[in-house]
């Protein structure tokens, strides 16, 4: 067939379990300036070579056939994304292209401060910073960096320059910060941000991570409800990963129990890495390089070919698989061997993007 005369720009397409495609994390650099324990632990990492980076006209180039096929959403993340230079110039490019409704940040908020009115003037939509702990002993123990006062200014700086969603996202480690959930609940009111308590995953390899670290949903609501009384779940969360809940005061909380309750069925996400790599699933063992044709000036019609029949043969169920390895006893430790991380950096969280 010739692909040429096949105009499949504009046609949405759907996976083997009927999930659209629809919202894309771009992953912008895999470099970071913290070693969060559940994230980046190793001491030394392989970093993609530079030359494979994308730019920032690569990027909105391979966006814009994605959204030819649906995508409508793109969270920038890493690694950590603010470390790109210049972030609110790709904000706008990506806007620029009309069909992309939302362009959200994922940041571990320590340079936010320096870029958040020019992220706001650029028309990012939302910001999540991350943040797990209250405690600057703490902070410094999970991170490896003491950059704790840096995180709040960011925060402080979200709510000055008027952006209207704006989320913490909390991994919820037992043992760890599992006395913190309300005091983080708490901060979030203060800032008028809503806290979202994350699952331990054992996402990657050097991760650190065990079932007994998890501090899961159930457990969550618990403790939530033995210091606020009442906790009703809000509707349906359709493909959001959150699913929010309200306390007896209005007070609006999420929970992403991507351990204990996969949302896979509804799973509408893919992940492009900071080299052009198009992940299907943050669980695959492997990704569509998107780099290479797109650098030897592929027709826009071939490029869409590619992208529509990765999707539409996809069948990840990353985290429902590793709860059935659970579940029968066979889920031990990290998902990936160190040895192979070293000779794969995607195989990383950091690599291709939280
Ligand atoms: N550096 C940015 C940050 O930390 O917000 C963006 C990238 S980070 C990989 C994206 C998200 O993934 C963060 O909220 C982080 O807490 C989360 N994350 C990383 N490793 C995780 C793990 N093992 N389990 C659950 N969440 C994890
Ligand atoms: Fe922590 Fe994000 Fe950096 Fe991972 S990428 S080490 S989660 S700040
Ligand atoms: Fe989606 Fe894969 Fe995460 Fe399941 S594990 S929710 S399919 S990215």
């Amino acid at each position: 067939m010739n692909l040429r005369s096949v105009n499949t720009a504009q046609v949405p397409v759907v996976d083997r379990y009927e999930r659209p495609l629809r919202s894309l994390r771009l992953s912008v650099t895999d470099r970071c300036n913290l070693r969060c324990r559940y994230c980046m632990p190793e001491p030394e990492y392989v970093w993609l070579p530079r030359e494979d980076i994308l730019s920032f006209e690569e990027m909105a180039t391979l966006v814009g056939y994605c959204a030819d096929l649906g995508v409508d959403k793109v969270r920038l993340t890493g690694g950590e994304p603010l470390l790109r230079r210049d972030l609110p110039r790709l904000v706008r490019l990506l806007l620029q292209d009309r069909r992309i409704t939302e362009v959200a940040l994922t940041t571990n908020g320590v340079l936010l401060a320096e870029y958040a009115q020019a992220l706001y003037d650029a028309g990012l939509s939302r910001v999540t910073v991350s943040l797990d702990t209250l405690r600057p002993d703490r902070f410094r123990r999970l991170t490896g960096r003491d950059e704790f006062s840096r995180v709040l200014d960011g925060i402080e700086s979200v709510g000055k320059v008027g952006f209207s969603d704006f989320k913490l996202d909390t991994v919820a480690i037992r043992g760890f910060n599992d006395d913190e959930l309300s005091p983080l609940i708490e901060f979030a009111k203060h800032y008028q941000a809503e806290v979202r308590f994350i699952e331990y995953m054992d996402v990657g390899g050097a991760n650190e991570w065990s079932m007994d670290k998890v501090l899961s949903q159930d457990m969550i609501l618990d403790a939530l409800a033995r210091r606020y009384g009442r906790i009703a779940p809000m509707p349906e969360r359709g493909a959001a990963p959150a699913q929010r809940f309200h306390l007896p005061d209005g007070t609006i909380f999420g929970i992403i129990p991507s351990t204990t309750a996969p949302f896979c069925a509804q799973c509408d996400r893919s992940r492009l890495t900071a080299d052009g790599l198009w992940y299907l699933c943050l669980y695959a063992g492997s990704g569509i390089d998107l780099r290479k044709p797109l650098r030897m000036n592929e027709h826009p019609e071939q490029m869409r070919q590619i992208i529509r029949s990765g999707w539409a043969a996809r069948r990840d169920r990353g985290a429902e698989a590793r709860k059935a390895l659970e579940q029968a006893g066979l889920r031990e430790g990290g998902l990936i061997e160190i040895d192979r991380l070293r000779e794969d950096p995607h195989l990383e969280m950091h690599a291709r993007g939280g």
